[in-house]
């Protein structure tokens, strides 16, 4: 099945200059949308893994659905202002703009291993910051993987030089 052929290419989509790559057709297509969890879930089966932590809003529909196949807990990665309890908060740099994610204060026990998802990666910054809280909460972060990878916008070699396995089930050239 070619998961790549569900993914649509909106030119110019949210400022003039970007490809938006959009998700919400694969998670449209039922068997494609299965595939493509049962792709993010297969490095990691067997693997002790304590919890799944997925970034606001694509990567909460992939991370969910990871964590009910890993039979692990799910912590919500959110942007600023969402959580109703304490949290600590990292700033970020966007492909387009900038902004902030935050996380409970307690969302993490202490040498917790945890599985970032996110839908795409592109600078790595979104996924940087959700790296840096995690850490903050005691977490460790055993591996990050994504739908998409724009490896000419470089986040996945930020990954690999923090050395943090990386898994994604297709790339894009450009941006
Ligand atoms: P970055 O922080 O630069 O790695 O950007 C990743 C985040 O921004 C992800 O949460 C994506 O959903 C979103 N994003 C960035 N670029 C794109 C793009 N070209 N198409 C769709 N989503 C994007």
């Amino acid at each position: 099945m070619d998961l790549k052929s569900l993914i649509r290419t909106i030119p110019d989509y949210p400022h003039e200059g970007i490809l938006f790559r959009d998700i919400t057709t694969l998670f449209a297509n039922a068997r494609g949308f299965r595939r493509a969890v049962d792709e993010l879930v297969q490095p990691y089966a067997g693997q002790k893994i304590d919890a799944v932590a997925g970034i606001e809003a694509r990567g909460f529909i992939m991370g969910g659905a990871v964590a009910h196949q890993l039979a692990v807990g799910f912590i919500p990665v959110r942007k600023k202002g969402k959580l109703p309890w304490e949290t600590i908060g990292a700033d970020y740099q966007l492909e387009y703009g900038t902004d902030r994610v935050e996380i409970h204060r307690d969302a993490v026990k202490p040498g917790e291993r945890v599985l970032l998802v996110d839908d795409l990666i592109a600078t790595g910054g979104t996924t940087l910051a959700g790296i840096k809280l995690l850490r903050e909460a005691g977490a460790e972060v055993v591996g990050c993987s994504f739908v998409i990878d724009l490896p000419e916008l470089g986040g996945a070699a930020k990954l690999a030089e923090l050395g943090i396995p990386f898994h994604a089930l297709m790339q894009f050239e450009g941006t």
